[in-house]
């Protein structure tokens, strides 16, 4: 059972809008991708992590910290005599394990992920301990990509191969699993642990007039100029993008840059290129104003 389902960060969700209104520096960029990338990986094992029938609870993306150090869990499954702590990877292309040290085959150094999950153990497990949970831990290092090899791979149970994938499930499934209150409990606990506003931001600063105004084509990234009725067209890739959806995107693309700022109709008429008319952008404030109710949009005029 998925307990806690997996999100696109507040960060992912920023930089993703940023990328296709203003020239995201290369170092942003490339944090961009990363981020983008691992949590596309992420997904593909959760698909996995679906097909376990057993008894468990799932807990994705966990920041927790312990005696302020701050630590991010991709998953947790708790099973009845243990927890399986996952550390998952999205890389592509070949690697080779030197000594302790993780490498492309060009040679390039990459983090050590294996280094990244004793921490992760370790801190976890004094987490625990000090909410008097005593649970063996297994970590596994979880690569997800199918074009992923490693070469010289340690012998090191720890580490699941996308070749492997499918046999660790069919192990998990093989388990006798049943849980009771006191599983319940602990991941009550681990939620109640969990931050939600991440430390670790490297969003950059970012102001409305620095940002391009327009509609984007959701394929190409290309601002969109022509408005025929009910379909705008990407001129780049010729894409047609319904009015509406492209709004309502446009609205909550305003919303991840800009949470606390009110709504109107004049704010979205210009962030959105003066390409949709005020009397659809009003309309589509109110009737999502109705929908949604409080809170959501709390702002129109
Ligand atoms: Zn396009």
């Amino acid at each position: 059972m998925f307990l806690k389902e997996r999100y696109e960060s507040d960060e992912l969700k920023v930089l993703k809008v940023l990328k296709t209104r203003l020239d995201l520096p290369e170092k942003e960029n490339q944090y961009y991708l990363n981020l983008q990338k691992g949590f596309e990986g992420e997904v593909m094992f959760d698909g996995y992590l679906h097909q376990v029938g057993i008894q468990t609870i799932v807990l994705n993306d966990l920041l927790l910290e312990w005696s302020h150090s701050h630590f991010q869990i991709d998953s947790i499954m708790i099973l009845q005599q243990l927890i399986k702590l996952f550390e998952v990877k999205n890389f592509e292309g070949e690697y080779y394990f030197d000594g302790d040290k993780l490498k492309k085959l060009n040679g390039t150094e990459i983090k050590n992920p294996l280094l990244q999950l004793e921490r992760n153990v370790s801190l976890l497990r004094q987490l625990l301990n000090s909410i008097g949970i005593k649970i063996p831990i297994e970590p596994y290092l979880i690569f997800v990509n199918p074009d992923f090899t490693l070469y010289q791979a340690p012998l090191d149970s720890r580490i699941i191969l996308p070749t492997n994938l499918n046999r660790f499930i069919e192990k998990i499934n093989k388990r006798i699993s049943a849980l009771n209150q006191y599983h319940v409990r602990l991941s009550e606990k681990l939620l109640a642990s969990h931050i939600t506003k991440s430390p670790y931001s490297k969003v950059p600063h970012y102001d409305y007039s620095q940002l391009r105004k327009g509609v984007f084509c959701q394929t190409c990234g290309t601002g969109i100029a022509e408005y025929h009725s009910l379909i705008l067209t990407c001129p780049k890739c010729g894409k047609p993008v319904n009015t509406k959806s492209a709004l309502l995107r446009s609205i909550e693309e305003y919303q991840t840059l800009f949470p606390s700022e009110k709504l109107s109709t004049n704010t979205i008429y210009e962030w959105s290129g003066e390409l949709i008319s005020k009397r659809t952008i009003g309309q589509t404030l109110k009737e999502n104003l109705i929908v949604s109710g409080y809170g959501q949009w709390s702002y129109y005029e």
